[in-house]
């Protein structure tokens, strides 16, 4: 697996696209969406406006098909955490990451172009993961919304050191895209239709210059079908490694939850949901510092602020 999936440089102006896979080793849905992309881009020469990128997170991770080797790669992206990481005398598996990842990225500098956008390619243990996560004054925006999918407004506020918040700080539209359950044909489906809609809504390419990506628009609204457009957080479950928790099999992402519902149990006994709301990324794997969330559904005025 290389760093860089590829790079097309177009002759006309345009936006910067970022398309990253695998940031989580285990969440490879991302890494063959990107590559199916550039196939077919080749394949049918359709002209790119600006610069398309497609990148691979967690190399090593990747290789042994974990989440991570020695620290989560999307929980580390402070301004102090990636300086350090350059004068380690003793280097973990994830400082390479993170610093080839960073110097790879560096090489696309976001000012010298009208946009620049990530797209983080993320994948989940539970059913129905399909939603895009992006900082709140940011999930009205036209690419945004051209995914169709449920935007949870202010999950960025609950994790520290996504790489999402840090490119936001250098001017980037970054979101995070989770395009279903972990290895499954549906989550790498839904990345491809997402990447066509946001290489259209960008400028990145001319929506008539091939036939291959015309229904995107179509799937992507199909998988997101019952789905709530805009939801924000209640409840956020933290666990550490001394709670033995274990989530009650059976939960999917937005499943209706009631006050008091045993959802897992840990090792102080049975854990019950505090307030009503629907379920959010409940664990279903053996990494992870978030239980679960409680999330509601609320109105485009409130998720948008405006
Ligand atoms: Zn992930």
């Amino acid at each position: 697996m290389k760093r860089v999936l590829g790079v097309v440089e177009g002759k006309e102006r345009g936006p910067l696209i970022l398309l990253l896979g695998g940031l989580h080793g285990n969440e490879v849905a991302g890494i063959k969406a990107i590559n199916e992309v550039f196939h077919t881009i080749r394949k049918y020469q359709i002209p790119i406006n600006g610069t398309l990128v497609g990148l691979a997170g967690n190399l090593q991770a990747i290789a042994k098909n974990k989440r991570y080797l020695d620290y989560d790669l999307n929980r580390c992206w402070t301004e102090d955490f990636v300086k350090n990481v350059y004068h380690k005398q003793h280097t973990l598996a994830e400082d390479i990451e993170l610093k080839t990842l960073h110097q790879t990225i560096l090489k696309y500098p976001g000012n010298k172009f009208d946009t620049s956008i990530l797209v983080d390619l993320h994948t989940t243990s539970a059913e129905k993961g399909n939603f895009i996560v992006v900082p709140r004054n940011e999930a009205a925006n036209p690419m945004v919304q051209s995914l169709q999918q449920p935007v949870v407004v202010d999950l960025d506020q609950h994790l520290s050191g996504t790489l999402l918040k840090y490119l936001q700080n250098y001017g980037f539209l970054a979101l995070a895209f989770e395009g279903g359950l972990i290895g499954s044909t549906e989550a790498i489906d839904l990345h491809v239709a997402g990447i066509w809609e946001i290489l259209k809504v960008s400028g990145g390419i001319d929506p008539n210059s091939s036939s291959d990506f015309l229904s995107s628009s179509e799937k992507l609204l199909q998988y997101s079908k019952s789905l709530p457009d805009f939801v924000k957080v209640k409840y956020h479950h933290r666990i550490s490694a001394a709670d033995q928790f274990v989530m009650e099999p059976g939960f999917v992402n937005f499943q209706p939850i009631t006050n008091g519902q045993v959802v897992a149990h840990d090792a102080v006994g049975p854990v019950k949901a505090p307030v009503n709301g629907l379920m959010f990324l409940p664990l279903y794997q053996s990494s992870g510092d978030d239980g679960f969330f409680i999330v509601e559904e609320i109105s485009i005025l409130e998720a948008t602020g405006l």
